[in-house]
């Protein structure tokens, strides 16, 4: 049996950046998580040495500053790789291309912004929020896809709060950026020689606790931890908390999980006709999204990665789409991965629902992070982390 100071069960972007704040000044920390990786959402894969392609997660941005502290303290700022400047298009049915300014009725939007901008986000919906700033038909047209490409989920309903919130930036950085060997490679720079223990292929499937703190259960191998913080998605938080907190598993409990599928593909450069882009936004179609590799471009290669709506194609099927797009034959690809990423999808009432789990837990040894709780972005999920690890450092006991 170990004991430590803390444990973190979730070794994503939240788990991490927790367990980094946590260790910081001495104490000792295990990150417990499930997969055989790190990472989670954040899901860098290497078909070559030389080659990755993001299966999750793609873009990082200067304003995820709790994220660069926990790379500074770690040394290896110096290591962002900047992400070229390339745009986004949609994709139609048939196949073309199509700037997100031709989606927009300039009449419209100039109607509605003079009115739009002042009103407060918080009790609004996505839907509503942005439709009042540009108008209905814009929201229809361009803004609603482009939201659902950026969330990999049907974006209406999703608390407008909670979308693009301003956070301030760490001006040294570069705006946009990614890391050497993709975004995982970031996550595993505030792991390597770091002041905390993480244990892969430790899938935890219980939590007690006495009067010395908790116990927490891998098989029949446990981990005691005074002070416990839970990164995991908030299906599997409620399902662990269920008897020990039960009022607060019963409102996490109430967030639905949706899931997408995604696709990468690695192909010779010069295959597709394609110009460079940083993805591709599907309106009506069966993915969501497209993320490329194009802004950190590789001599010889290029990489897709489709991230397709749940339940509509099988494997067939989404390589005869992605072939379609990209305007080759599926026998060019020289590499295909598949995976499934799995994300909450809040709605208005559930930014009150995390609330009252939070203020449930302000006195008591366990904390809750992750992306459920005051938005989806990487940056939101560091903030969110550097908070309640501070909570638990500062709590008596
Ligand atoms: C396709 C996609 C694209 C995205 N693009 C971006 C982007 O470009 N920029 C951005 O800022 N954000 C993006 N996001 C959102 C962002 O990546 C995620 O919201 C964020 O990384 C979530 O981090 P997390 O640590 O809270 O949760 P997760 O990444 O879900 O991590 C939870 C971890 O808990 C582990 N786990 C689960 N059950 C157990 C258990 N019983 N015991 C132990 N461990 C367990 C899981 O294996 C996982 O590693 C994207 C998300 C997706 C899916």
């Amino acid at each position: 049996m170990d004991h430590f100071d803390y444990i973190v069960v979730g070794a994503g972007a939240s788990g991490l950046v927790a367990a980094a704040r946590l260790a910081r000044g001495g104490a000792s920390v295990r990150v417990l998580e499930a997969a055989d990786r790190l990472g989670g959402c954040i899901h860098s894969w290497r078909p070559r040495d030389d080659f990755w392609l993001e299966l999750g997660a793609h873009t990082a941005y200067n304003s995820y500053a709790p994220l660069l502290e926990a790379l500074e303290d770690r040394g290896r700022l110096g290591e962002l790789l900047l992400r070229e400047k390339v745009g986004y298009r949609f994709v139609t049915a048939e196949g073309h291309l199509q700037s997100p300014m031709a989606r927009l009725n300039f009449l419209e939007a100039a109607l509605f912004l003079p009115f739009g901008l002042f009103r407060a986000k918080a009790g609004r919906s996505v839907a509503q929020w942005f439709s009042g700033l540009l108008g209905s038909g814009n929201y229809r047209r361009l803004l609603g896809p482009a939201f659902a490409a950026v969330l990999s989920q049907r974006a209406d309903d999703f608390p407008a709060q909670w979308l693009f919130r301003k956070k301030p930036r760490m001006r040294t950085a570069p705006r946009k950026f990614t890391f050497s060997g993709g975004l995982q490679g970031l996550l595993e720079a505030l792991v390597e020689n770091a002041p905390f223990s993480l244990r892969t292929g430790a899938q935890v499937r219980a939590i007690q606790r006495d009067d010395s703190g908790f116990r927490v259960w891998v098989g029949e191998t446990e981990t005691r931890g005074k002070k416990l913080l839970l990164a995991l998605p908030v299906d599997v938080a409620a399902a662990l908390l269920a008897d020990l907190y039960p009022e607060v598993a019963r409102r996490l409990a109430r967030f639905p999980m949706v899931a997408s599928e995604a696709l990468g593909v690695v192909l010779p450069a010069g295959k597709t006709a394609l110009p460079p882009l940083a993805g591709l936004i599907g309106a009506d179609d069966s993915f969501w999204s497209v993320v490329t590799r194009d802004p950190v471009p590789h001599a010889s290669l290029r990489g897709y990665t489709f991230h397709f709506r749940p339940g509509i194609l099988d494997r067939a099927g989404k390589l005869a789409r992605i072939a379609q797009v990209l305007g080759v034959a599926s026998s060019e690809f020289l590499h295909v991965e598949e995976t499934v990423n799995r994300l909450p999808a809040p709605g208005v009432e559930h930014a009150d629902l995390a609330g009252e789990a939070l203020a449930l837990l302000e006195r008591e040894p366990l904390a809750l992070v992750g992306n459920y709780l005051n938005g989806l972005s990487i940056g939101d999920c560091a903030e969110r982390a550097v908070i309640e690890a501070e909570r638990l450092l500062q709590l008596q006991g």
